[in-house]
């Protein structure tokens, strides 16, 4: 085992938070080895365009990179890539890959994201089944694109409308499933929910709600449809499945890792393991945006930010970890923008005229703002935040009156 490469701070996986974390050690002048190792073959990349103007043909790949190739070596920073891990011996401090091969750590930032979570029923493995978690995965879509005159998305979540807008700019036939009875629920007040599927009908996808699926039918291995609890089949040469992830933790759980919804972490993004952190998709927090509650998020904003918690600790400048959550999605010519968390609200004030010039979904629990959802607003999200932040309580009337700017409901 001694000459298994050793790294100072080992980040296993090559996503948001993994690419942020090794640049935020290199920022904040750490002298130690470091790498990443992901199972991508891919440079970190920006994961959002994925379900957005990447599957649209808008966007090439070489824009998404995180950055530019040539950056990585330069700051010094090892990639190990198209490696998987597969066991973390806490121990010895060192991990095995799918591939036999092991790498050292002193200490492991561990940012492995989530897998896509499949369909569980018949036919769920067809050719034309698809998830988008990664690159490969997209590339996939896109290639069967010509063939494909019918698409079902299963699953109305962000992710799930994100395609089905995409897929409409190439002129498909798509269907949203949603087994809810209104898309957005688990993310959403029911107003920014009945907006978005009047939307999508208005742009000619067929939305329905409380469907279940029971079945995929197919055809020489290939997909041809989709089969509803009431027995109807809907016509598909893709079916795209958005229906959440998985936090990809594993090995860290077979280690002994504390989990819940996701490997816990304390403030400091520390697991219950020694000399290892998680952080992003995959880890599970305590959040103030949440009442303390055990909460994992997936977003861009967490994971960057979670990395730059875990790096503070890391270098001995530990503080908690208490960003903000914000998330957006585009679909359409509508830009959502999301601060704070929605959940457990108990009041909502919609400023403005619910339409696509722009509109914001103010959400309270006992008058005190919680979170706020802005469509086409770029102006509210900007100035709401501190409403957020500050748990503020401004008078539900001024909330209401869009020509009250939300920076003087800051005192
Ligand atoms: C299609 C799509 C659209 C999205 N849109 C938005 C959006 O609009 N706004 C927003 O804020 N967020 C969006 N997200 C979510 C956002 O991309 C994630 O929250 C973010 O990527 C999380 O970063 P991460 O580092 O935790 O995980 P990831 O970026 O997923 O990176 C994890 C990496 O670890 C690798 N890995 C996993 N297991 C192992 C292992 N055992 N060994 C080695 N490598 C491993 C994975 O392959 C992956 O490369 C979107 C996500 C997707 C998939």
């Amino acid at each position: 085992m001694d000459d298994q490469p050793h790294f100072d701070v080992l980040i296993v996986g090559g996503g948001h938070g993994g690419a942020q974390a090794a640049l935020a050690l290199v920022q904040a002048g750490f002298a130690g080895r470091i790498a990443i190792l992901g199972d991508e073959t891919e440079l970190p990349y920006d994961r959002p365009p994925l379900s957005k103007e990447y599957l649209a043909g808008e966007k090439p790949f070489e824009r998404m990179l995180l950055r530019p190739a040539a950056l990585w070596a330069e700051r010094g920073i090892t990639m190990l890539l198209g490696r998987h891990v597969t066991t973390v011996d806490p121990a010895a401090h060192r991990v095995t890959c799918a591939d036999g091969s092991t790498v050292g750590y002193g200490i492991m930032i561990w940012a492995t994201g989530g897998s896509p979570r499949r369909i569980a029923c018949e036919g769920h493995d067809l050719a034309g089944v698809h998830t988008v978690r990664n690159k490969e995965d997209a590339d996939r879509m896109i290639a069967e694109m010509p063939q494909v005159c019918e698409a079902v998305v299963i699953g109305g979540g962000y992710i799930g409308l994100e395609a089905a807008s995409a897929l409409v700019k190439f002129g498909k036939k798509v269907t949203v499933v949603e087994a809810l009875d209104r898309v957005l629920a688990r993310v959403a007040g029911e107003p920014l929910s009945r907006f978005y599927e009047a939307e999508h009908r208005a742009h000619g996808v067929d939305i329905r709600l409380g469907a279940s699926v029971t079945a995929l039918t197919g055809a020489d291995r290939h997909v041809t449809g989709v089969t509803l609890a009431d027995g109807e089949v809907i016509p598909a040469q893709m079916v795209i499945v958005g229906i959440g992830i998985v936090p990809a933790v594993g090995p860290l759980v077979d280690a002994g890792a504390a989990f819940g919804n996701g490997v816990r972490v304390d403030a400091q993004c520390r697991t219950s393991l020694p000399d290892i952190y998680a952080i992003g998709d995959c880890a599970e927090h305590q959040s103030v945006y949440a009442e303390g509650e055990w909460i994992r998020l997936e977003s861009v904003q967490n994971a960057n930010d979670q990395a730059k918690t875990a790096v503070q600790a890391i270098i001995g400048n530990p503080a908690p970890y208490e960003a903000v959550p914000w998330f957006w999605s585009n679909q359409y010519d509508l830009k959502l923008q999301t601060v704070g968390l929605s959940r457990g609200y108990d009041d909502l004030v919609v400023r403005g005229t619910i339409d696509k010039a722009g509109f914001s979904i103010v959400y309270l629990k006992h008058g005190t703002v919680i979170a706020l959802d802005c469509v086409n607003m770029v102006r509210d999200y900007a100035q709401g935040r501190a409403l957020v932040t500050g748990r503020l309580a401004p008078p539900r009337e001024a909330l209401a009156d869009p020509a009250v700017p939300l920076k003087s409901l800051v005192a």
